[in-house]
């Protein structure tokens, strides 16, 4: 039995992760589940998969599930602490990172410390930190295991090849609802616009990056990280059906590419049983109905949300962490429909424009680069 807790377990990937457990019920199990506020989908996952403990952030929600359980086997936690103890309890093997934000970081090396092995959709906290968890695993002798479905794509051309042999990773992209659209359309986006992805359903920060394209921007930089490739030898791809969820380019011009139909499960349960494979029951790829594969190149003008990204990936140091923390808070505020759709990138831009650049950033750093950026766009939009 491989032991499993997962980060976020009331979310997208979360719920995802549990579906892939059910199918696999003898070899898969269910030990620690984290969640934010969702006390009654958490609840179920408890009387369904029946971990050893269970967080949740809501102190007022905790409690209540605390009563619900006491005497019954399960340790209901709370807060920050609470998502910690999930992430390093000493009974897992692997842990599924599947919170939303920079809040990962922690838990995260946490889970390396205890030597874990992550499965990590959490991509915010490579973009954020990659440069202190990569060689914090490499120590700890745990494998990052991406869940990505780009990443993933990319790890599985990758596999049985030699990293001197890579000359390009070619990331695709959707494109999102605003593919074809110029500068001048996004003025008038409105929330549900934005929240409508063409291909994927995913919880609302990455749908709206997704759209914006600046989960593009996150995704060069984590494939950064994970696979140690240089900017300049990573590029975008727009593949507007998602069928080809990304390729590898070798030194002889071989290209190699990961197809499927866009489900996320695939990723999540290449990642639980790697090397190996399971079967997986879904639709599968009909390429007796499948007319064409397009290609495009993104545009970088309506989408200056990705250009920048790429610009505070190839500047490092804390700019990434300024990058992603502006766009967390810009997306939180849209969100909340206190912003319009184009201040998103605005904001980052303005903060990446302000920012004292940090060229190493320890932890702390990181940490404080991110409350600084929120007084900053505190101080734009004091609301
Ligand atoms: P969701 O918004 O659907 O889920 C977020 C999860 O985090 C929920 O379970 C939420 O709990 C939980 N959470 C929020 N705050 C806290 C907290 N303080 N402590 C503990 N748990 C908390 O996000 P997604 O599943 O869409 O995304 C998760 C990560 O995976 C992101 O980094 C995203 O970029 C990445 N990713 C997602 C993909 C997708 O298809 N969804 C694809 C590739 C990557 P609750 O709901 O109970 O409040």
């Amino acid at each position: 039995m491989k032991k499993i807790a997962i980060l976020g377990s009331t979310g997208s990937i979360g719920t995802q992760t549990l579906d892939v457990v059910r199918e696999h019920p003898d070899e898969l199990e269910v030990v620690a589940l984290a969640a934010g506020r969702n006390k009654d989908r958490l609840n179920a996952q408890i009387e369904e998969f029946r971990p050893k403990i269970v967080s949740l952030d809501d102190p007022h929600a905790a409690a209540e599930l605390k009563e619900q359980w006491k005497d019954k086997g399960v340790e209901v936690l709370c807060g920050k602490e609470g998502l910690m103890a999930v992430a390093g309890m000493e009974e897992s093997d692997i842990v599924v990172t599947a919170v939303v934000g920079m809040m990962g970081i922690l838990p995260t090396m946490e889970a390396i410390s205890k030597g874990k092995d992550i499965a990590l959709a959490n991509k915010e906290t490579l973009v954020t930190a990659g440069h202190l968890i990569i060689p914090m695993a490499k120590r700890y002798g745990v494998r990052i295991l991406p869940v990505d479905s780009e990443h993933s794509a990319i790890f599985q051309c990758l596999h049985g090849n030699r990293h001197q042999d890579v000359d390009k990773l070619l990331i695709t992209a959707s494109g999102g609802p605003f593919r074809g659209r110029k500068k001048e359309d996004l003025e008038k986006v409105t929330l549900q616009d934005a929240l409508r992805h063409p291909n994927w359903a995913m919880g609302q920060k990455i749908t709206i990056d997704s759209s914006t394209m600046v989960n593009k921007g996150l995704e060069v930089m984590e494939a950064h990280w994970l696979f140690d490739v240089d900017y300049d030898r990573i590029q975008v791809v727009v593949q507007p059906q998602s069928i080809i969820h990304s390729m590898v380019q070798f030194v002889d011009g071989a290209v190699l590419a990961q197809l499927g139909t866009p489900d996320m499960r695939v990723p999540i349960e290449y990642a639980l049983f790697y090397p190996e494979r399971r079967s997986l029951g879904g639709d599968r790829l009909d390429f007796s109905t499948l007319q064409s594969i397009q290609f495009e190149r993104p545009d970088y003008e309506t989408f200056h949300g990705l250009k920048l990204a790429l610009e505070a990936g190839k500047t490092g140091g804390s700019m990434p962490t300024v990058f992603n923390a502006a766009n967390e808070r810009a997306v939180a505020l849209f969100l909340k429909e206190q912003i319009r759709y184009t201040d998103i990138v605005k904001i980052i831009e303005t903060c990446m424009d302000r920012h004292v650049l940090i060229d190493h950033p320890v932890l702390d750093d990181i940490l404080d680069t991110e409350q600084w950026v929120y007084h900053e766009i505190e101080r734009i939009y004091p609301f």
